[in-house]
């Protein structure tokens, strides 16, 4: 079985790109019937915030993204990792640098005026005498010869000679660990054996390798996820509009519907577009993950996110619809239950945000006719079919969409008119503008006493 970890820095929200990697980790433990092990990466002290460890939290709970183990928190290791970082001290596998910054940075320089990657040269390597009162930062030796290979579950085979590698700090001065070196202590005492993580990490992985091998462990396997990109084909950021998760559930998309395009995006199965969770924990290979970027597409995600507001969980449209209604001020108490409402309505929108928006009438009173309607559609032409089907209305013993339907019939052949005579007066009596389910449907919604209240408002 595989041993997934998320392993997010929480400097920010979470975003689309990490959600998506969290799931992939997510179904590959799944899949396999291992763990998923959450992991926050707080080593930077400067950067990380407890608000961002809860945004990443509250994000993943929202998407149903429930890890086995954790949180761990990486500032609540820092003895073992002074404990490893003493350890290849002593055997040599690491010393320590006293390079001071400038130093570094003339090498920096150096490298770029001649074109080549800026590399540390080793200056502290074999230093026979330690200079005073400079606090040192610790360097892992990396092997000058050889190389590194591995076989990356997406990506394919990819080999890197150590040449190409420097020594890397893996502590700092102030005795805080780097990223490269925490990531490693931390995967392997949590025993993970795939580790799925975008590849922008992807140059970091031969250099995390030869530390697993300084220890003298195996290293676990890799799949690095390509990026995902904008509409445009640049990567995707802020400048696209929304990148974190929960801007999504404030936009009025659904956990499912996130879910199911995350998946997608970057993975595929055939030709098929909709997947269940259940189907994806048993279809889901990393294998199978794409190893070109994948580009964002909105309208895919509206079309699939009005897929599961007509066909997908009715607790979850249902819970999630209730956090807008609050969202919006409106309360359900005062209107049609929520599953009627879900009933007439999915079909016409693409998100719950536009089903509360086109819902407002049948939960609170407008304060005005929108005016081109009103002109249009109501005084003074409407007068005589409002009261006709008024009067029906109030005599009707079962409020159900076939008798309103009737009722409108009665009226549109009683007066010899167009249905629009009668369709569209209602409409704006009803919502305050011209715009509303079918008119059966749009009656059977706002119920007796408000309707007829509103056609009385309308007539006076
Ligand atoms: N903390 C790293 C990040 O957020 C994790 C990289 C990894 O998964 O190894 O990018």
């Amino acid at each position: 079985p595989i041993r997934t970890r998320f392993a997010p820095s929480p400097t920010g929200f979470l975003h689309i790109g990490g959600a998506r990697t969290a799931l992939f980790c997510w179904l590959a433990a799944r899949a396999t019937g291992g763990q998923f092990v959450l992991r926050i990466e707080d080593t930077d002290r400067q950067r990380s915030t407890a608000e961002s460890v809860q945004a990443i939290l509250d994000g993943m709970a929202w998407l149903g993204l429930d890890a086995d183990e954790g949180p761990f928190y990486q500032s609540e290791r820092m003895d073992r990792y002074r404990e490893v970082v003493d350890r290849l001290l002593d055997n040599g596998q690491a010393y320590r640098c006293y390079c001071s910054k400038e130093r570094l940075e003339k090498l920096r320089e150096q490298a770029m005026d001649a074109g080549e990657k800026p590399r540390y040269d080793g200056h502290c390597r074999n230093l026979e005498q330690a200079p005073e009162g400079v606090e040192p930062v610790i360097r892992f030796r990396n092997p000058l010869e050889g190389s590194v290979a591995f076989d990356d579950r997406v990506r394919g085979r990819i080999e890197v000679s150590n040449a190409e590698l420097d020594d890397l700090v893996i502590m700092r001065a102030d005795g805080s660990p780097t990223y490269n070196f925490a990531v490693v202590i931390d995967d392997l005492d949590m025993n993970i054996n795939l580790v799925i993580r975008g590849d922008d990490h992807i140059n970091n992985t031969p250099r995390q390798i030869n530390i697993y091998r300084a220890l003298d462990v195996e290293p676990p396997e890799f799949g690095h996820v390509p990026m995902i990109l904008g509409d445009d084909g640049a990567r995707l950021s802020k400048r696209h509009g929304a990148v974190s998760v929960m801007s999504y559930r404030e936009q009025g998309y659904l956990p499912d519907a996130m879910i199911n395009y995350l998946a997608r995006l970057g993975w595929s199965h055939g030709d098929q577009e909709i997947f269940s969770r259940e189907e994806l924990i048993e279809l889901f290979d990393i294998a199978d993950v794409n190893h070109k970027a994948s580009r964002f597409d909105t309208a895919k995600l509206n079309w699939l996110n009005q897929h599961y507001l007509r066909e997908g969980n009715h607790d979850e449209v249902h819970s999630e619809l209730v956090w807008h209604f609050q969202h919006a001020g409106l309360h359900t108490e005062n209107g049609p239950s929520l599953a009627d409402l879900v009933a007439v309505q999915a079909e016409r929108v693409e998100t719950l945000v536009e089903l509360v928006e086109r819902s407002r009438p049948f939960y609170e009173d407008f304060s005005e006719y929108e005016h081109t309607a009103a002109k249009k559609h109501l005084r003074p032409v409407a007068g005589e079919p409002l009261e006709n089907l008024r009067n029906r209305l109030a005599g009707l013993a079962h409020w159900r969409v076939d008798d309103l339907q009737a009722a409108v019939q009665a009226t549109v052949d009683e007066l010899e008119i167009g249905f629009g005579k009668i369709g569209m007066p209602l409409r704006v009596a009803l919502m305050g503008h011209g715009e509303s389910p079918a008119i059966d449907k749009t009656l059977w919604l706002m119920g007796r006493e408000r309707t007829l209240a509103r056609i009385d408002r309308a007539l006076a």
